[in-house]
């Protein structure tokens, strides 16, 4: 019975440990309004706007640094430093989001190009794009603008 219970306690303690790490991804919603005051112009072009930054501008793009890097809008931990890889284009690079269903992709055919979009799933932000062109193991390569994300060091 004791084992029983100490099983359970356990499976318990591996269901909350588990539970706390998951992310609310109940939508966040402001008007353009709310926006504009929360972020810098820079920020709201390429956020809200869709806008890209200069190649080698931004702030992360050769940090190497341990941490979790979070959508500059909401907060949402999107990429893990774990998965940044120096892809040369002058962008933060990464293999994988931290969870699949934290990132929304969506065709993007401006500019005369067929592009994958990749927006924040909780409160649609740009983050930028994501190609096929990455190393193992998923062989993808998304490629973010500074611009749209915080970076929390572990
Ligand atoms: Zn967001």
């Amino acid at each position: 019975m004791k084992k029983v219970l100490t099983l359970l306690g356990l499976a318990l303690a591996v269901l909350i440990a588990c539970k706390s790490q998951e992310e609310s991804l109940e939508k966040v919603v402001k008007t353009e309004a709310q926006w504009k005051e929360q972020l810098s112009a820079d920020e709201y072009a390429v956020l809200r706007q869709k806008g890209t930054e200069r190649a080698y501008t931004g702030e992360f793009h050769d940090s190497k640094k341990p941490g979790t890097y979070l959508c500059k809008a909401c907060q949402l931990p999107v990429f893990d430093a774990e998965t940044k890889f120096d892809s040369g284009t002058g962008w933060p690079s990464f293999y994988q989001p931290v969870k699949d269903k934290y990132v929304i992709s969506l065709p993007d055919t401006t500019y005369g190009m067929t592009r994958t979009e990749i927006v924040c799933a909780r409160c649609d932000s740009h983050l930028g794009h994501v190609f096929n062109d990455g190393p193992e193991p998923t062989g993808l390569r998304y490629c973010i603008n500074s611009l749209s994300l915080d970076f929390k060091a572990d």
